[in-house]
C-alpha cells in the first residue's frame, strides 16, 4: 500500500476519535447507501471512500444499504452495477442491506409518535402545506388538523395503511414546532400515500416514509455510528436526531456528520442527468468512456487505486468546492507510470527507407518494457529498411529549437541506430511521400558508442510488420461556453488508426500500456477483440497541470 492510501485524518475522523474517547461508542460502524436508481459515479466514489475507508482505519464495519424507500421497480442491472463498482474500488461490506426491510419497524415508530402526541395526520393538501410553511424570514402557520386527538389519528393512520384514501389524501406529520427557524422543523411529512407496487414489498404497503424519517430508523436499526453524508442534509440533522430522541428506542444513537459533495470540472455527476445521457443515445451505455461513472471510467482505463489516491488527496471539507479533473488524470499517471509496458506505436506516420540498409535484413532490437521498473524486462521489436514514424517527429522546414527529424539532420531511432535523414520524396500532390535515410551501423544501441552525440530521439515501428490499431482519444463530455454555461462537446470522442509494433497484436482486453511518447492506453473492454485491436486513451503523458 503506498504511502497516500493510508487514509489521511480529516474533521470527521477528529469527530469519530472524540466520540471513541468519551465512550460515545465502542466501534465504527457506517454505510454507504446509494438509491438503486442508476450507475454509481465518481461523487459517489468519494463517498464509497469515505464509507468504507473510515470504517478500516478504526477497525470497523460498513453496511451496503439500497435506499429503496421509494416504490419504484427494482433494476437488478443498477444493483448489479453498484455491487461490482464498490468491489472494484477495493472495498468489502459487512452486510448487504435494503431499507425497505424496516417497513414494519417504521410503521411502528410512526405509531409510537401518533400515541406520544408527537405526530398527526394531517388533510392539507401538497400546495396548502408549502403555504402554511412559512419562509425563512416568517414563521409558518399550524395546521388546522394538528390538533386531532391520539386515537383519531390512529384511526386515521390505520386507514392510510389500508387504502382508503388517494395518494396525496392525507400525510402523517411529525408535530414539532412551526415557527421553528429550521424549516425541516416545522411539522414535517413523514408518511405519505403511494400506491404503488414495490418491487420488494410488493403490495403491502400503500404508504411509505419520507427519507428524513426512514433514514435515522435505517442507521439505528443496524447500529450505525456514525451516518456520513453530504452538506444539505445539514439543516436535517435536528429532525435526524428529533427521530430518534423522540422515539428512544436506542442507545447509542447513530450521529450524522456531513462533508461537502465532490464536484469534478466540466463534470455533470447527476444520475438523472447521466441516465438521459444514455436513453438519448448521447453516448454509448452507462459505462461509456466519457462518462464519469465508476464503469465509464473502469472502462476508460483509470484504475481502482488511481480513483481512491484521488478521493483521499481532495480531502473531507466542510464546504462545497470544484475540484479539477485534471487531478484524477495526475493521479493514474502516478499510478500507471510504474505498472504498465510501454509499446511503440506511431501516429500519423511518414515511411522511412534506410537506403543504405540492407533490402532482406531483420534486427530484433531490445527495448526496455519501464524505464522505472527493470523487474518488467524487455521484449524484442523488429528493425529493417522500411520503417515508419511518427508525423510530429519530422519537419521539412524545422522551426528553432526543434530536434527530431528534418533535412540534414542526424537523430537517434530509440533502441536501435542514428540516422540521418537526406531526402523527402514527394507525391505528385506534393505530400510526402517517404524520407530517404541512412544509418550509421556503428551506432547500434547498446554497443557503447560514443562517438558524438544527438540532440533527438524518436520512436519508429518496422512498416512491414507494423499492426493498425483503433485509437480512441477522450476529452471531457461537457464544457464550458462563452457564456459560462456548460454544455456538450462536440469533438469528445476523436478516433484515428495508429501503427503499433508486432506485440501488440496479443494485447487482450483491459490490458493498459504506454504508449511511448504519446500516453496510457487500455485495450477496450468491449471492442478490442482479437482482430480488431481497439484502445481508449487513459490520459496523455504529461499536462500542464500542477499538483501544489
Ligand atoms: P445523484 O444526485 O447523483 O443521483 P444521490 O445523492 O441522489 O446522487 P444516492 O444514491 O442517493 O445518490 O447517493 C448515495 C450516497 O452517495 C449518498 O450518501 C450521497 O450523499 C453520496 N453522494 C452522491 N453524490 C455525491 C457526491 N457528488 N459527492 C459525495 N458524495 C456523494
Ligand atoms: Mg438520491
Amino acid at each position: 500500500m503506498a504511502d497516500n492510501e493510508t487514509t489521511k485524518s480529516n474533521f470527521i475522523h477528529n469527530f469519530i476519535d472524540e466520540d471513541l474517547a468519551s465512550g460515545r461508542y465502542t466501534e465504527v460502524y457506517t454505510r454507504f447507501p446509494p438509491e438503486p436508481n442508476g450507475y454509481l459515479h465518481i461523487g459517489h466514489a468519494k463517498s464509497i471512500c469515505l464509507n468504507f475507508g473510515t470504517a478500516q482505519k478504526y477497525g470497523g464495519r460498513c453496511n451496503l444499504r439500497y435506499d429503496d424507500t421509494n416504490p419504484v421497480k427494482e433494476d437488478t442491472e443498477y444493483v448489479d452495477s453498484i455491487e461490482e463498482d464498490i468491489r472494484w474500488l477495493g472495498f468489502k461490506w459487512d452486510k448487504q442491506l435494503w431499507a425497505s426491510g424496516y417497513f414494519d419497524k417504521m410503521y411502528e415508530a410512526a405509531i409510537s409518535l401518533i400515541e406520544q402526541g408527537k405526530a398527526f395526520v394531517c388533510d392539507l393538501t401538497a400546495d396548502e402545506i408549502r403555504e402554511y410553511r412559512g419562509t425563512l424570514t416568517e414563521p409558518g402557520k399550524e395546521s388546522p388538523y394538528r390538533n386531532r386527538s391520539v386515537e383519531e389519528n390512529l384511526t386515521l393512520f390505520q386507514e392510510m395503511k389500508e387504502g382508503k384514501y388517494k395518494d396525496g389524501e392525507k400525510v402523517l406529520r411529525a408535530k414539532i414546532d412551526m415557527a421553528s427557524p429550521n424549516i425541516n422543523m416545522r411539522d414535517p411529512v413523514i408518511y405519505r400515500i403511494a400506491h404503488a407496487t414495490h418491487h420488494n414489498t410488493g403490495d403491502k404497503w400503500c404508504i411509505y416514509p419520507m427519507y428524513d424519517f426512514a433514514h435515522p430508523i435505517e442507521d439505528a436499526i443496524e447500529g450505525i455510528t456514525h451516518s456520513i453524508c453530504t452538506l444539505e442534509f445539514e439543516d436535517h440533522r435536528p429532525l435526524y436526531d428529533w427521530v430518534l430522541n423522540e422515539l428512544g428506542w436506542w442507545d447509542p444513537q447513530p450521529r450524522q456528520i456531513e462533508f461537502a459533495r465532490l464536484n469534478v470540472t466540466d463534470t455533470v455527476m447527476s444520475k438523472r442527468f447521466l441516465k438521459k445521457m444514455v436513453d438519448d443515445g448521447i453516448v454509448d451505455g452507462w459505462d461509456d468512456p466519457r462518462m464519469p461513472t465508476i464503469a465509464g471510467l473502469r472502462r476508460r482505463g483509470y484504475t481502482p487505486e488511481s480513483i481512491r489516491d484521488f478521493c483521499e488527496r481532495i480531502g473531507v471539507a466542510k464546504a462545497n468546492s470544484t475540484v479539477d479533473a485534471a487531478l484524477l488524470d495526475y493521479c493514474v499517471r502516478e499510478d500507471l507510470k510504474s505498472k504498465v509496458e510501454s509499446r511503440n506505436v506511431v501516429f500519423d506516420p511518414i515511411k522511412v527507407v534506410i537506403t543504405n540498409y540492407p533490402e532482406d535484413m531483420t534486427e530484433e532490437m531490445e527495448m526496455e518494457n519501464n524505464r522505472e521498473r527493470e523487474d518488467l524486462g524487455s521484449r524484442m521489436v523488429p528493425f529493417s529498411r522500411e520503417l515508419l514514424v511518427d508525423g510530429e517527429d519530422f519537419m521539412e522546414v524545422p522551426v528553432k529549437k526543434y530536434f527530431r527529424l528534418f533535412p540534414g539532420n542526424e537523430v537517434r531511432f530509440k533502441g536501435a541506430y542514428f540516422i540521418t535523414c537526406n531526402e523527402v520524396i514527394k507525391n505528385e500532390d506534393g505530400s510526402i511521400k517517404e524520407l530517404h535515410c541512412t544509418y550509421d551501423p556503428e551506432t547500434r544501441s547498446g554497443s557503447g558508442f560514443e562517438g558524438r552525440k544527438v540532440k533527438g530521439t524518436i520512436h519508429w515501428v518496422d512498416a512491414k510488420t507494423a499492426v493498425p490499431v483503433t485509437v480512441r482519444d477522450y476529452k471531457s463530455l461537457m464544457m464550458t461556453d462563452e457564456n459560462g454555461e456548460s454544455v456538450q462537446r462536440p469533438d469528445s470522442v476523436v478516433t484515428r488508426t495508429a501503427y503499433a509494433e508486432p506485440l501488440v497484436k496479443e494485447a487482450k482486453p483491459g490490458e493498459r500500456y504506454q504508449f511511448f511518447r504519446h500516453g496510457y492506453y487500455i485495450a477496450d473492454s468491449k471492442l478490442c477483440t482479437e482482430d480488431e485491436k481497439v484502445f481508449n486513451r487513459i490520459v496523455d503523458l504529461k499536462s500542464s497541470f500542477k499538483i501544489k
